[in-house]
């Protein structure tokens, strides 16, 4: 049996139940008088603690029935036939995400500046979504019921951040005693169970590295299937990291680590099949190193963690140049977010939006963070030579966080305000995930509208999926 530490840190108080925050037309919902405000507290006679709740205790149900608290107060006692498999209509709230109990030497909250927007200090520490979107835990915090949830929903896979299979390293790093770092019987009944897990370690110089990741990825890969691949990932340092016991990530680490992991790798393939254990592409692009081909990653399993996204983007990119043979000017579509697990798309709306360059000619710049450009920046010269367009990369620092980080997905609306005087063309496109998913709000707090007002041409925010499908449409 596990045994459990700790409780988590923050408790929110909310009332049972989930609440429904849309009704589809025309639907079994609509029929049965649910609205948009409704809270359903049961299903069957079982508690709904999320939508997830729901989607589980409602599955394969065709006869249900629910308690239902009503805006007005009234309780509704809701008894319903359906067909196999027939919707609802219902959309529900998000998960409001449960908070870490840790205090990390490397965590992404001690890197903010004081003046973050509040959601930036949001330490989320949740089995729920590490399920629906890829968000990793440390398990340290977890509950026995939610222990029990994941195996009963198989919520499966689990993301873990493990960070070091030595309890020490474990706990130095987690910023807790021993006891709490300590997560082996909760592994443990995780994989009993056939939960599969992906791990991650956060490399930090001098503490997880060389013997220690040695040692990290040997006692991970033991478990191989179940732990199905372990990420390596560089610690990212803001210049608001100030803590001594933290060390920068620089090339010849990067190239050290690499020569190291790559040995590792090469025996987990011949025994595996696979490689197991991926680095982040962050370090090869440190490193000043190309990043492993497409066979090098499989099925791309930590994608999520940035762990194979350049070569998946120039895999993508190379398609899209092969198919590129027409000139025909014509409108971009911009494609739909794509989230980790279907369920993850439940709760969101996705957009699909028509723009129109204004000179129909794809004369812009796309904005990028400065780690990234360089290699965007070769492909979009080889399209510009294959559809007579024009547009053109630009690196933008990030003076916002500082240090370490030039990574596309920090950049915020003053780093995007310092370059507005380099933009070339007629519109300009910024990646789409520095804005937030929910709200139209840039890291630093600027409202997109603001940014949008400050500029001399249109701004479109985009991922590298909607760029290319974007440029596609044009060629096709
Ligand atoms: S678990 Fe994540 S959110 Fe919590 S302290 Fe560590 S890095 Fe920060």
């Amino acid at each position: 049996m596990y045994e459990f530490a700790v409780t988590p840190a923050v408790t929110q108080l909310r009332r049972a139940g989930v609440i429904i925050t849309e009704i589809t037309p025309e639907s079994l919902a609509e029929e049965l008088g649910l609205e948009s405000g409704d809270r359903i507290v049961k299903v069957n006679g079982r508690s709904v603690r999320d939508y997830l709740d729901f989607r589980f205790q409602t599955a394969g149900e065709t006869e249900l029935d629910f308690l239902v608290k009503k805006q007005n107060g009234e309780t509704w006692e809701v008894e319903l036939e359906r067909e196999e498999g027939e919707d609802f209509g219902l959309m529900f709230e998000q998960i409001v995400p449960r908070q870490c109990a840790n205090e990390c030497l490397f965590c992404f909250c001690k890197g903010n500046p004081e003046t973050a927007r509040p959601s930036l200090f949001v330490r989320d520490e949740d089995i729920r979504l590490s399920f629906l979107y890829g968000n990793y835990t440390t398990l340290s915090s977890i509950t026995p019921d939610e222990m029990k949830r994941i195996v009963e929903q198989r919520l499966s896979p689990q993301y873990v951040s493990v960070h070091a299979t030595d309890l020490k390293t474990r706990a130095f790093l987690l910023g807790v005693d021993e006891s709490r770092a300590d997560i082996s019987d909760k592994l443990e009944f995780l994989l009993n169970n056939d939960i599969e897990i992906h791990a991650q370690i956060v490399l930090c110089p001098g503490i997880n590295d060389g013997a220690q990741l040695e040692k990290t990825l040997r006692d991970l890969a033991a478990h191989f299937p179940k732990v199905v691949s372990a990420a390596i990932v560089p610690v990212a340092l803001t210049r608001y990291n100030t803590d001594e016991r933290l060390t920068r990530v620089t090339p010849e680490f990067c190239r050290r680590t690499i020569k190291q992991v790559e040995k590792l790798q090469k025996e987990f393939r011949k025994n595996f099949g696979v490689t197991f254990a991926f680095l982040g592409d962050e370090i090869y692009l440190k490193a000043g190193m190309e990043v492993p081909s497409r066979r090098h990653y499989g099925n791309y399993p930590q994608i999520e963690d940035g762990v194979g996204m350049i070569r998946s983007f120039l895999n993508s990119f190379e398609n899209l140049l092969k198919k590129t043979e027409t000139r025909s000017p014509v409108s971009v579509q911009i494609a739909p977010n794509v989230r980790t697990h279907e369920l993850a798309l439940t709760p969101r709306k996705s957009t699909i939006e028509t723009i129109n360059p204004p000179s129909q000619s794809l004369n812009g710049t796309i904005l990028t963070g400065e780690m990234f450009a360089p290699i965007l920046r070769a492909q979009i010269e080889k399209i510009n030579f294959l559809l007579g367009s024009n547009l053109s990369v630009l690196a933008v620092p990030n003076t916002y966080f500082g240090g370490d980080v030039s990574v596309a997905g920090l950049l915020t609306g003053q780093d995007y305000l310092a370059v507005k005087n380099k933009i070339k063309g007629d519109f300009a496109i910024i990646p789409k995930h520095t804005i937030k998913s929910d709200e139209p709000i840039l890291l630093d707090g600027m409202p997109f509208d603001q940014l949008k007002d400050e500029f001399d041409v249109p701004i479109y925010e985009m991922d590298t999926q909607d760029l290319i499908a974007a440029l596609e449409r044009r060629a096709f």
